[in-house]
Protein backbone atom coordinates (compact mmCIF):
# COMPACT_ATOMS: atom_id res chain seq x y z
CA UNK A 1 0.00 0.00 0.00
CA UNK A 2 1.29 3.55 -1.04
CA UNK A 3 1.98 6.36 1.79
CA UNK A 4 -0.72 8.25 0.31
CA UNK A 5 -3.43 5.43 1.80
CA UNK A 6 -2.15 6.70 5.42
CA UNK A 7 -4.56 9.00 6.78
CA UNK A 8 -2.41 11.76 8.10
CA UNK A 9 -4.22 12.80 11.04
CA UNK A 10 -1.50 14.66 12.68
CA UNK A 11 -1.98 16.94 9.49
CA UNK A 12 -5.52 17.10 9.51
CA UNK A 13 -5.46 18.34 12.95
CA UNK A 14 -2.98 21.10 12.54
CA UNK A 15 -5.52 22.17 9.54
CA UNK A 16 -8.59 22.10 11.96
CA UNK A 17 -6.61 24.27 15.10
CA UNK A 18 -5.46 26.43 12.12
CA UNK A 19 -9.44 27.67 10.95
CA UNK A 20 -10.32 27.26 14.78
CA UNK A 21 -7.70 29.96 15.50
CA UNK A 22 -9.19 31.90 12.44
CA UNK A 23 -12.94 32.10 13.66
CA UNK A 24 -11.93 32.72 17.61
CA UNK A 25 -10.43 35.96 15.85
CA UNK A 26 -13.39 36.06 13.93
CA UNK A 27 -15.44 36.45 17.46
CA UNK A 28 -12.96 38.90 18.96
CA UNK A 29 -13.24 41.32 16.31
CA UNK A 30 -17.21 40.54 15.69
CA UNK A 31 -18.32 40.83 19.37
CA UNK A 32 -15.29 41.24 21.65
CA UNK A 33 -15.95 37.37 22.89
CA UNK A 34 -12.88 35.32 23.44
CA UNK A 35 -13.94 31.60 24.13
CA UNK A 36 -12.88 30.19 27.02
CA UNK A 37 -12.20 26.35 27.84
CA UNK A 38 -12.30 25.25 31.54
CA UNK A 39 -10.45 21.96 32.70
CA UNK A 40 -10.73 20.20 35.59
CA UNK A 41 -8.67 17.75 37.18
CA UNK A 42 -9.08 16.02 40.20
CA UNK A 43 -5.81 13.69 41.60
CA UNK A 44 -2.34 12.86 39.94
CA UNK A 45 -3.15 10.71 37.28
CA UNK A 46 -0.22 10.58 35.27
CA UNK A 47 -1.74 10.28 31.92
CA UNK A 48 -4.24 13.06 32.84
CA UNK A 49 -1.69 15.25 33.68
CA UNK A 50 -0.06 15.01 30.44
CA UNK A 51 -3.32 15.13 28.39
CA UNK A 52 -4.67 18.65 30.26
CA UNK A 53 -1.52 20.25 30.22
CA UNK A 54 -1.53 19.31 25.93
CA UNK A 55 -5.35 20.77 26.54
CA UNK A 56 -4.66 23.85 28.37
CA UNK A 57 -1.14 24.67 25.37
CA UNK A 58 -3.45 23.83 22.43
CA UNK A 59 -6.37 25.82 23.73
CA UNK A 60 -3.93 29.38 24.11
CA UNK A 61 -2.27 28.07 20.63
CA UNK A 62 -5.60 28.86 19.72
CA UNK A 63 -6.17 32.35 20.83
CA UNK A 64 -8.27 30.95 23.37
CA UNK A 65 -8.56 31.23 26.85
CA UNK A 66 -7.67 28.56 29.63
CA UNK A 67 -8.96 28.12 32.98
CA UNK A 68 -7.31 25.42 34.75
CA UNK A 69 -8.65 23.64 37.87
CA UNK A 70 -6.63 21.04 39.65
CA UNK A 71 -7.95 19.92 42.65
CA UNK A 72 -6.78 17.11 45.37
CA UNK A 73 -7.79 13.15 44.83
CA UNK A 74 -9.40 13.57 48.42
CA UNK A 75 -11.82 16.41 46.32
CA UNK A 76 -15.59 15.53 47.41
CA UNK A 77 -18.38 14.84 45.06
CA UNK A 78 -20.21 18.10 46.68
CA UNK A 79 -17.04 20.36 46.25
CA UNK A 80 -16.48 19.16 42.25
CA UNK A 81 -20.49 19.84 41.89
CA UNK A 82 -20.10 23.17 43.81
CA UNK A 83 -16.74 24.48 40.82
CA UNK A 84 -19.01 23.07 38.07
CA UNK A 85 -21.92 25.21 38.74
CA UNK A 86 -19.55 28.02 39.97
CA UNK A 87 -18.34 26.89 35.64
CA UNK A 88 -21.91 26.58 34.39
CA UNK A 89 -22.45 30.21 35.67
CA UNK A 90 -19.49 32.27 34.43
CA UNK A 91 -19.80 33.88 30.79
CA UNK A 92 -15.93 33.60 30.05
CA UNK A 93 -16.28 29.81 30.28
CA UNK A 94 -18.12 28.17 27.09
CA UNK A 95 -17.18 24.88 27.99
CA UNK A 96 -16.36 22.66 30.78
CA UNK A 97 -14.27 19.69 30.38
CA UNK A 98 -13.78 17.34 33.53
CA UNK A 99 -11.01 14.70 33.12
CA UNK A 100 -11.96 10.95 33.27
CA UNK A 101 -11.36 8.94 35.46
CA UNK A 102 -12.09 10.59 38.79
CA UNK A 103 -11.85 9.23 42.01
CA UNK A 104 -13.64 6.60 43.35
CA UNK A 105 -15.52 8.60 45.49
CA UNK A 106 -17.10 10.53 43.29
CA UNK A 107 -19.80 9.19 40.54
CA UNK A 108 -18.81 10.29 37.28
CA UNK A 109 -22.20 10.77 35.86
CA UNK A 110 -23.30 12.72 38.57
CA UNK A 111 -21.13 15.23 37.64
CA UNK A 112 -21.16 14.98 33.72
CA UNK A 113 -24.92 15.15 34.65
CA UNK A 114 -24.29 18.84 36.09
CA UNK A 115 -22.74 20.42 32.97
CA UNK A 116 -24.91 22.92 31.06
CA UNK A 117 -25.41 20.97 28.07
CA UNK A 118 -24.65 24.20 26.13
CA UNK A 119 -21.09 24.19 27.88
CA UNK A 120 -20.61 19.99 27.88
CA UNK A 121 -17.91 20.17 25.05
CA UNK A 122 -16.85 16.84 25.43
CA UNK A 123 -20.66 15.36 24.60
CA UNK A 124 -20.49 12.59 27.36
CA UNK A 125 -24.08 14.59 29.24
CA UNK A 126 -27.10 12.81 28.54
CA UNK A 127 -28.91 15.76 27.10
CA UNK A 128 -26.16 15.84 24.49
CA UNK A 129 -26.36 12.17 24.04
CA UNK A 130 -30.07 12.17 23.24
CA UNK A 131 -29.08 15.10 20.50
CA UNK A 132 -27.15 13.01 19.01
CA UNK A 133 -29.49 9.89 18.86
CA UNK A 134 -32.59 11.77 17.87
CA UNK A 135 -31.59 14.89 15.67
CA UNK A 136 -33.67 16.93 17.67
CA UNK A 137 -31.76 20.21 18.69
CA UNK A 138 -28.05 20.91 18.33
CA UNK A 139 -25.87 18.35 20.17
CA UNK A 140 -22.61 18.73 21.45
CA UNK A 141 -20.50 15.93 19.75
CA UNK A 142 -17.67 13.79 21.44
CA UNK A 143 -14.52 14.68 20.46
CA UNK A 144 -12.69 11.56 19.32
CA UNK A 145 -15.86 10.05 16.99
CA UNK A 146 -16.60 13.34 15.82
CA UNK A 147 -12.32 13.09 14.81
CA UNK A 148 -13.00 9.96 13.30
CA UNK A 149 -16.03 11.26 11.34
CA UNK A 150 -14.08 14.04 9.77
CA UNK A 151 -11.32 11.91 8.54
CA UNK A 152 -13.65 9.48 7.21
CA UNK A 153 -15.20 12.17 5.42
CA UNK A 154 -12.11 13.84 4.24
CA UNK A 155 -11.44 10.17 2.76
CA UNK A 156 -15.27 9.16 1.07
CA UNK A 157 -17.16 12.47 1.21
CA UNK A 158 -19.91 13.56 3.34
CA UNK A 159 -22.48 10.72 2.60
CA UNK A 160 -21.89 7.39 2.93
CA UNK A 161 -24.31 5.79 1.42
CA UNK A 162 -24.09 2.61 0.54
CA UNK A 163 -21.23 1.87 2.83
CA UNK A 164 -21.13 -0.80 5.47
CA UNK A 165 -19.70 0.18 8.66
CA UNK A 166 -18.95 -1.86 11.93
CA UNK A 167 -17.93 -0.03 14.60
CA UNK A 168 -15.69 -2.23 17.11
CA UNK A 169 -16.36 -0.79 20.98
CA UNK A 170 -19.48 0.06 22.54
CA UNK A 171 -18.56 2.64 25.08
CA UNK A 172 -20.34 5.65 25.81
CA UNK A 173 -17.31 7.95 24.61
CA UNK A 174 -16.52 6.35 21.14
CA UNK A 175 -18.44 3.51 20.15
CA UNK A 176 -22.02 4.51 20.69
CA UNK A 177 -21.69 7.82 19.17
CA UNK A 178 -19.45 6.81 16.46
CA UNK A 179 -22.27 4.49 15.60
CA UNK A 180 -24.34 7.03 15.76
CA UNK A 181 -22.58 9.86 13.69
CA UNK A 182 -21.94 6.97 10.53
CA UNK A 183 -26.03 6.21 10.61
CA UNK A 184 -26.40 10.07 10.26
CA UNK A 185 -24.20 10.07 7.73
CA UNK A 186 -25.95 7.25 6.28
CA UNK A 187 -23.58 4.35 6.29
CA UNK A 188 -25.47 0.73 7.54
CA UNK A 189 -23.64 0.61 10.77
CA UNK A 190 -22.74 -2.76 13.26
CA UNK A 191 -21.33 -2.13 16.64
CA UNK A 192 -19.38 -5.38 17.75
CA UNK A 193 -18.06 -5.55 21.16
CA UNK A 194 -16.91 -8.69 22.96
CA UNK A 195 -20.09 -10.29 23.42
CA UNK A 196 -19.55 -10.85 19.44
CA UNK A 197 -19.77 -14.41 17.82
CA UNK A 198 -18.20 -14.10 14.93
CA UNK A 199 -15.84 -10.93 14.52
CA UNK A 200 -13.03 -11.60 12.30
CA UNK A 201 -16.44 -11.92 10.17
CA UNK A 202 -18.29 -9.19 11.37
CA UNK A 203 -15.09 -6.82 10.59
CA UNK A 204 -14.60 -8.45 6.75
CA UNK A 205 -18.19 -6.83 5.94
CA UNK A 206 -16.68 -3.46 6.90
CA UNK A 207 -15.86 -0.92 4.21
CA UNK A 208 -15.07 1.36 6.72
CA UNK A 209 -13.92 -0.42 10.18
CA UNK A 210 -13.36 1.26 13.22
CA UNK A 211 -11.35 -0.06 16.20
CA UNK A 212 -12.46 1.56 19.58
CA UNK A 213 -11.13 -1.89 21.70
CA UNK A 214 -8.34 -0.76 24.04
CA UNK A 215 -6.27 -3.76 22.94
CA UNK A 216 -3.13 -4.08 21.09
CA UNK A 217 -2.96 -4.96 17.88
CA UNK A 218 -6.63 -7.43 18.12
CA UNK A 219 -7.81 -6.64 14.90
CA UNK A 220 -5.39 -8.74 12.27
CA UNK A 221 -4.66 -8.16 8.72
CA UNK A 222 -6.97 -10.82 7.44
CA UNK A 223 -9.70 -9.31 9.04
CA UNK A 224 -10.12 -6.49 7.20
CA UNK A 225 -12.25 -5.98 3.50
CA UNK A 226 -9.33 -5.22 0.91
CA UNK A 227 -9.73 -1.65 -0.08
CA UNK A 228 -11.32 -0.90 3.44
CA UNK A 229 -10.93 2.27 5.34
CA UNK A 230 -9.44 1.45 8.63
CA UNK A 231 -9.71 3.81 11.87
CA UNK A 232 -7.61 2.65 14.88
CA UNK A 233 -9.12 4.48 17.92
CA UNK A 234 -7.04 2.55 20.48
CA UNK A 235 -4.19 3.59 22.06
CA UNK A 236 -2.36 0.78 24.08
CA UNK A 237 1.49 0.94 25.83
CA UNK A 238 2.83 -1.92 25.26
CA UNK A 239 7.08 -3.21 26.30
CA UNK A 240 9.51 -4.35 23.44
CA UNK A 241 11.80 -7.02 23.63
CA UNK A 242 14.59 -4.14 24.30
CA UNK A 243 12.43 -3.03 27.30
CA UNK A 244 11.38 -0.02 26.13
CA UNK A 245 7.49 0.86 25.67
CA UNK A 246 5.92 2.43 22.22
CA UNK A 247 2.36 2.96 21.46
CA UNK A 248 0.05 0.53 18.95
CA UNK A 249 -3.46 0.96 18.43
CA UNK A 250 -6.02 -1.91 18.34
CA UNK A 251 -5.40 -2.78 14.58
CA UNK A 252 -2.37 -4.77 13.66
CA UNK A 253 -0.94 -1.63 11.92
CA UNK A 254 1.62 -2.98 8.74
CA UNK A 255 -0.61 -6.13 8.33
CA UNK A 256 -3.90 -4.71 7.88
CA UNK A 257 -2.10 -1.58 6.05
CA UNK A 258 -1.62 -4.29 3.29
CA UNK A 259 -5.49 -4.96 2.58
CA UNK A 260 -7.22 -1.62 3.45
CA UNK A 261 -7.90 1.47 1.25
CA UNK A 262 -7.00 3.77 3.57
CA UNK A 263 -5.86 3.36 7.38
CA UNK A 264 -4.84 5.67 10.36
CA UNK A 265 -1.31 4.98 12.28
CA UNK A 266 -1.04 5.21 15.98
CA UNK A 267 0.19 7.99 17.00
CA UNK A 268 -0.44 10.14 14.43
CA UNK A 269 -3.70 8.97 13.52
CA UNK A 270 -6.80 9.89 15.63
CA UNK A 271 -5.06 11.02 18.67
CA UNK A 272 -4.41 14.46 17.66
CA UNK A 273 -7.79 15.01 16.08
CA UNK A 274 -9.57 14.21 19.77
CA UNK A 275 -8.07 17.64 21.01
CA UNK A 276 -8.66 19.47 17.73
CA UNK A 277 -12.32 18.76 17.98
CA UNK A 278 -12.84 19.64 21.66
CA UNK A 279 -11.29 23.36 20.35
CA UNK A 280 -13.83 23.45 17.93
CA UNK A 281 -16.31 22.46 20.10
CA UNK A 282 -15.48 25.13 22.47
CA UNK A 283 -15.79 27.95 19.46
CA UNK A 284 -19.01 26.45 18.71
CA UNK A 285 -20.18 26.71 21.95
CA UNK A 286 -19.19 30.50 22.32
CA UNK A 287 -20.84 31.27 18.65
CA UNK A 288 -23.82 29.80 20.00
CA UNK A 289 -23.40 32.33 23.46
CA UNK A 290 -22.91 34.96 21.41
CA UNK A 291 -26.35 34.32 19.25
CA UNK A 292 -24.26 33.67 16.27
CA UNK A 293 -24.76 30.77 13.69
CA UNK A 294 -22.23 27.71 14.61
CA UNK A 295 -18.85 28.42 12.60
CA UNK A 296 -17.95 26.52 9.51
CA UNK A 297 -15.03 24.47 10.63
P1 LIG B 1 -13.79 1.00 26.89
O1 LIG B 1 -14.76 1.87 27.56
O2 LIG B 1 -12.91 0.10 27.69
O3 LIG B 1 -14.61 0.10 25.84
C1 LIG B 1 -13.99 -0.91 25.12
C2 LIG B 1 -14.99 -1.62 24.24
O4 LIG B 1 -14.29 -2.66 23.56
C3 LIG B 1 -16.12 -2.27 25.02
O5 LIG B 1 -17.35 -2.00 24.41
C4 LIG B 1 -15.79 -3.75 24.98
O6 LIG B 1 -16.91 -4.59 24.89
C5 LIG B 1 -15.02 -3.86 23.69
N1 LIG B 1 -14.11 -5.01 23.77
C6 LIG B 1 -13.22 -5.30 24.74
N2 LIG B 1 -12.59 -6.45 24.46
C7 LIG B 1 -13.09 -6.90 23.29
C8 LIG B 1 -12.85 -8.03 22.50
N3 LIG B 1 -11.96 -8.96 22.84
N4 LIG B 1 -13.56 -8.17 21.36
C9 LIG B 1 -14.46 -7.25 21.00
N5 LIG B 1 -14.74 -6.14 21.73
C10 LIG B 1 -14.05 -5.97 22.85
O7 LIG B 1 -12.80 1.81 25.95
P2 LIG B 1 -12.96 3.24 25.21
O8 LIG B 1 -12.96 4.32 26.21
O9 LIG B 1 -14.07 3.16 24.21
O10 LIG B 1 -11.57 3.29 24.43
C11 LIG B 1 -11.21 2.33 23.46
C12 LIG B 1 -9.77 2.58 23.03
O11 LIG B 1 -9.70 3.86 22.44
C13 LIG B 1 -8.75 2.58 24.16
O12 LIG B 1 -7.51 2.07 23.65
C14 LIG B 1 -8.56 4.06 24.47
O13 LIG B 1 -7.28 4.35 25.00
C15 LIG B 1 -8.71 4.64 23.10
N6 LIG B 1 -9.18 6.04 23.08
C16 LIG B 1 -8.48 6.91 22.31
C17 LIG B 1 -8.88 8.23 22.23
C18 LIG B 1 -8.13 9.17 21.36
O14 LIG B 1 -8.06 10.34 21.61
N7 LIG B 1 -7.56 8.71 20.26
C19 LIG B 1 -9.99 8.68 22.96
C20 LIG B 1 -10.71 7.75 23.73
C21 LIG B 1 -10.30 6.43 23.76
P3 LIG B 1 -18.00 -4.81 26.08
O15 LIG B 1 -18.81 -3.55 26.09
O16 LIG B 1 -18.73 -6.00 25.64
O17 LIG B 1 -17.17 -4.99 27.33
Amino acid sequence: MSSSNVIDGKAFAAGLRGRVAEKVAELKSQKGVVPGLAVVLVGEDPASQVYVRNKAKQTLEAGMQSFEHKLPDTTTQDDLLALVAQLNADPQVHGILVQLPLPKQIDANAVIGSIEPAKDVDGFNVVNAGRLMTGAGKPMVPCTPLGCLLLLQDRLGKDLSGKRAVVVGRSNIVGKPMAQLLLGANATVTIAHSRTADLPGECRNADILIAAVGRPEMIKGDWVKPGATVIDVGINRIETPDGKTRLVGDVAYSEAAEVAGAITPVPGGVGPMTIAVLLANCVTSAYRAAGLDDPAL
